[in-house]
């Protein structure tokens, strides 16, 4: 059989084919570089009374009987003998086919496990076929693969693809030095190798992917990463964005000292690195990281004020609307008394609201927006928007980040455009006003915040096109969060421990898992806990925030705690992002082992706000077959005895890989096949210096490159 070409034309695919493409393997390279998962050895043929039991081994032999046994469980019991010894073969299920290829007297090759037995040698549920033909001599590969597509057919495909694809190396020799790469492991070398070893390669090498040819494809995989990264970073640097430079109306001096606290070391350097990308005529594109708590809305408030001075608006965007209007009332006290006027946009809003809010956002009288999605509906015009802050932005994906960076458009700037271009030092990528529409030509400024820091592994690979600041230390006069675990047996310890914090007058949050199969499940249990926990609070303002509720619910629930009319709030994880209640001092996980580390981490970013000390009781379940994984029991570890977001981050890397920090669940793209983040540090570091040289010295060879990797995907990782 002939096996069509993978990027064959416009023919119906078939079944096989169709998921080939869901599996990302549409061009001959793809499938060339589609590598093996695991090795069988079919290239020997093992003596049956040499076998060990325990051992997969192939074997030979002549059927010497072959019969279907009725009783009990109905099966097929073929005995196979080759000289040395003879062997039972069962098949529980099987086809008259099969059968009657296992007729007696025919000469087979089965493979499989060896079991010693009470009665001799037995094989379950072989893999056989006519023996002849030659052994094979090398290992035979095994594909990772999906539903409808057979292995044997995505072997032949990948088969037909490593053939066709063309591998000519875009690495030189020289380069490959430092890493200590052999250069006859090219990548043809590499990959033919990697598809069919030799069977006396060391397995394990393979398995850990320390084998030189692994190093060789995972050094390729991680400059193509860098490439890209770097390409993107100067194709940024051709765009043009508004150069903010502090106006007349000093409004960033005015909001600094009307703030009733003097901004902390680090928030000052920030603002100084901010303050100078704003200034520069090209798009700013900036990832300002602090651990929960560290005073980032401060800084957004900042460059927004430069951006409002200077005569342009400016675009605040939050993942929940709870938290948007958090953001819209600490900025509407900090920003109004200066006499920006602020607008308001979130999904539930009435029609008359919005369509006077758009107005405010059309005309420019509005110089900052906050809000949701919102924001980046079609129907919100800016006159002149100059500067989108993101905030949490792992919780949005590269679509809504684009679409953002979108919505300054040559249209509503080309009044301005002759003075930018005017700036020294900007290279002239062709006049918008040719009217060849490209909106990308001219984009906001975008500042990206989050509290999930990323840990600096990360940082230097994907986000090498991003400028990072941080903030790395929190404002003063915060005592740390204790945090204890403790066993929900003794859940009614944590209910006094409650009750000594209300009488303080402080605030408690507690919160229950979400359980992403079934609202319904997580409905439940957080209702149980609101019952059980206002029972056992007499007297006591408990509340309850779900995630099903109406967003008008919400908002009043959130407004009685945040107004301290509730000392009690009962919640799932909708108040993990951002929440500011400086008076909560306890914060109750329940169920905390079936949360990721960052989550936790976030969750207890909700007390210790304040000045008052505060605790994090992480309560975690052993009851019955819920006993405690490892990877739970390291993540309860990790956060007693640290409070480090950085630390957490890089623990939390280790056990669950880099895909959460990059929103790859977002894009439905798996960013890395082969290299380690964590482990591939010296590649990394490698193609990080390797890149910029390559891409100046041979920039055909570099394009070449990345397209061989990345593909469609390359435009994808630039967003
Ligand atoms: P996050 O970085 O988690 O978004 P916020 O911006 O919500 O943190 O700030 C947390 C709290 O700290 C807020 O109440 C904020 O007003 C306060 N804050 C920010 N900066 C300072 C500072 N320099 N000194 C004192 N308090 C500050
Ligand atoms: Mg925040």
């Amino acid at each position: 059989m002939t096996f069509p070409p993978a990027n064959a034309p416009a023919k119906p695919l078939s079944g096989p084919q169709k998921a080939l493409h869901k599996l990302g393997l549409v061009r001959d390279i793809d499938l060339a570089l589609h590598l093996p998962l695991r090795y069988e050895d079919e290239t020997r043929i093992t003596r049956l009374r040499d076998a060990r039991d325990g051992e997969t081994v192939q074997i030979e032999g002549v059927v010497a009987a072959c019969e279907v046994k009725l009783a009990g469980h109905r099966q097929l019991l073929v005995t196979l003998d080759d000289g040395s010894d003879t062997c039972t073969l069962r098949f529980f299920s099987f086809y008259p086919s099969q059968q009657k290829a296992l007729a007696v007297g025919n000469r087979i090759r089965a493979r499989g496990e060896i079991r010693g037995g009470f009665l001799g040698r037995q094989m379950m549920h072989p893999a056989f076929q006519a023996a002849g033909g030659d052994l094979p001599t090398t290992l035979t590969p095994i594909y990772p693969t999906a539903a409808a597509l057979p292995q044997a057919y995505l072997r032949r495909a990948v088969q037909g693809g490593l053939a066709r694809a063309e591998l000519a190396d875009t690495i030189a020799p020289e380069n490959l030095d430092e890493i200590g790469l052999q250069p006859s492991w090219n990548l043809h070398a590499s990959l033919s190798f990697l598809h069919h070893p030799a069977p006396d390669v060391s397995l394990a090498m393979l398995a850990d992917h320390s084998h030189p040819a692994w190093q060789r494809l995972k050094a390729e995989e991680l400059l193509a990463q860098q490439l890209s990264q770097l390409q993107a970073k100067r194709a940024r640097a051709r765009l043009r964005a508004p150069a903010l430079r502090p106006g007349t109306g000093n409004l960033n001096h005015g909001l600094r000292a009307a703030l009733p606290f003097a901004l902390t070391a680090a928030q000052h350097r920030v603002c100084m690195e901010i303050t100078h990308d704003l200034a520069r005529p090209i798009p700013m594109h900036r990832l300002l990281q602090g651990d929960v708590g560290s005073g980032k809305t401060v800084v957004a408030a900042l460059a927004a004020a430069i951006c409002i001075d200077a005569g342009w608006q400016c675009a605040l965007m939050a993942p929940t609307e709870i938290l948007a209007e958090q953001h819209f009332r600490k900025l509407i006290s900090w920003l109004e008394p200066l006499g920006i006027k602020t607008a308001w946009l979130t999904g539930s809003q009435k029609t008359k609201e919005r369509r006077e809010m758009l107005a405010l956002i059309a005309s420019g009288e509005a110089g900052l927006v906050v809000g949701t999605h919102a924001v980046i509906q079609d129907k919100v015009q800016f006159k002149n928007l100059a500067l989108a802050i993101i905030d949490e932005q792992h919780r949005f994906g590269v679509a809504q980040r684009l679409a953002l960076r979108s919505k300054l458009t040559p249209d509503t700037v080309r009044a301005e455009l002759p003075v930018l271009s005017a700036v020294e030092g900007v290279e002239a990528v062709g006049s918008p006003s040719t009217g060849s529409g490209r909106t990308a030509m001219v984009e906001p400024h975008l500042l990206m915040m989050t509290a999930t820091p990323i840990p600096r592994t990360l940082a230097m690979s994907y986000y090498a096109d991003l400028d990072v600041s941080t903030i790395d230390e929190l404002p003063p006069g915060r005592t740390p969060v204790v945090t204890k675990l403790v066993n929900d047996a003794r859940r009614d310890e944590v209910i006094a421990r409650i009750r000594v914090q209300l009488n303080e007058g402080r605030q408690i949050y507690w919160v229950c898992p979400l359980i992403e199969e079934s609202e319904a499940l997580d409905l439940r249990n957080a209702t149980e806990t609101h019952a059980h926990l206002s029972a056992a609070l007499q007297g006591v303002r408990v509340g309850l925030l779900h995630s099903r509720m109406p967003v008008a619910e919400k908002k009043a629930v959130m407004a009685l705690f945040t107004s301290g009319q509730m000392a009690v709030l009962v919640s799932t994880t909708v108040i993990e992002v951002g929440v500011d209640v400086p008076n909560a001092s306890l914060m109750v996980i329940e169920h905390a082992e079936r949360f990721g580390l960052s989550q936790l981490h976030q969750l207890r970013g909700r007390v210790g706000r304040g000045a008052a000390a505060s605790a994090c009781v992480l309560l975690y379940s052993t009851g019955d077959a819920a006993r405690l994984g490892e990877t739970a029991r390291a993540r309860l570890k990790a956060m007693a005895e640290t409070h480090d977001g950085f630390e957490i981050a890089r623990r939390d890397l280790e056990t669950r890989g880099p895909g959460e920090f990059l929103g790859a669940r977002q894009s439905g793209a798996a960013l890395l096949r082969f290299a380690d983040l964590a482990t591939d540090t010296a590649l990394l570091a490698w193609a990080r210096r390797l890149a910029p040289l390559m891409l100046d010295q041979h920039p055909v060879q570099a394009e070449k490159h990345v397209q061989r990797w990345l593909g469609v995907k390359a435009d994808y990782l630039k967003a």
